[in-house]
């Protein structure tokens, strides 16, 4: 995971983020703990896609960026990815994961500054972010807007669409920018794909998710996620279907993987790199347990536009 003080010079520095002009009209935020988000511009408006973990003051810093009125909507509830929730008192949500921005380890300030920090167990000396305890907003109550697949937001001169992918979580969604063809993904696909959260959802529905997402395919070349630097390029999508089935066929290489609460398996040996050494780009880690679950019903609102 990328560390703050590691990262190349910012165009815009912080004492608890760094912004980088990824192109025209998109920026990309990092907290310390290696975390993204992303500011897209329109001509109106902006929307800021996830919130950091929630640790100094996020809506002061995008202040700073732009003056166009800005909303906050998530890839899903993650303490990495809702903090800005607590700050603001709103944001757009796909209704899956709500109960996941209540659940202690987000509500809890310490458990939020540990996570900034780098403090992954006790005695760990992290990261040097230079945060305490009064940096770190208290939970509230958020008022939150149900966001699912086809609502747009039109933020005037560019669009993001929602595209719901759950896997990493019940409600995980991803925004499409049609005419940048780039995609904002969290944790939706990635070299570390985190299946074996209590949120997440099984590899079978997983599949299924990627597999709808593989219909937007073409609308995109690459995917800006919530760790790290470098954009994924499309084919990820490809990657993931092909080991899912692997995963369900028993063709993965399954390695047993320390995970929170027990054993969790890593689908791919990694490479130096940390890719796949198999090649290609999506990596799962699993449970052996949820493989194939009942899929949960779909509840489908919209789709809306939002000005
Ligand atoms: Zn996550």
């Amino acid at each position: 995971m990328e560390r703050l003080p590691k990262a190349p010079k910012p165009d815009v520095q912080s004492k608890f983020y760094r912004a980088y002009r990824v192109m025209a009209g998109v920026t990309r935020i990092m907290g310390y703990g290696g975390e993204n988000c992303y500011l897209i511009e329109g001509s109106e408006r902006a929307l800021l896609v996830d919130g950091l973990a929630g640790v100094g003051s996020l809506k002061a810093f995008v202040r700073e960026l732009t003056d166009l009125p800005v909303s906050l909507a998530l890839t899903h509830g993650h303490i990495d990815h809702a903090g800005m929730a607590w700050e603001t008192g709103e944001c757009y949500i796909n209704p899956d994961d709500i109960a996941l921005l209540y659940t202690r380890m987000h509500t809890d300030r310490q458990a939020r500054l540990d996570y900034e920090m780098g403090r992954r167990s006790p005695g760990d000396p992290g990261n040097g972010c230079p945060a305490t305890l009064a940096d770190v907003p208290p939970a509230c109550a958020v008022r939150t807007y149900p966001i699912y697949t086809g609502d747009v937001f039109d933020l005037g001169g560019a669009r993001l669409e929602v595209i719901q992918v759950p896997g990493h979580t019940c409600g995980t969604v991803v925004f499409l920018d049609r005419a940048r063809r780039i995609v904002f993904s969290g944790d939706a696909c990635n070299p570390n794909t985190l299946l074996n959260l209590s949120g997440s959802t099984s590899i079978e529905e997983y599949l299924q998710s990627l597999k709808f997402f593989k219909t937007c395919q073409d609308a995109f070349d690459v995917m800006y996620g919530g760790h790290g630097a470098s954009p994924m390029p499309n084919s990820i999508i490809d990657d993931g279907i092909r080991l899912c089935e692997d995963i369900l066929a028993g063709r993965d290489d399954a390695i047993e993987t320390p995970s929170r609460g027990g054993m969790a398996l890593l689908a791919l040996k990694r490479g130096a790199n940390y890719m796949p050494e198999r090649g290609g780009f999506c990596n799962i880690v699993y449970l052996r347990e949820t493989l194939r679950r009942r899929p949960h019903p779909v509840i489908a609102g919209g789709p809306n536009v939002y000005r």
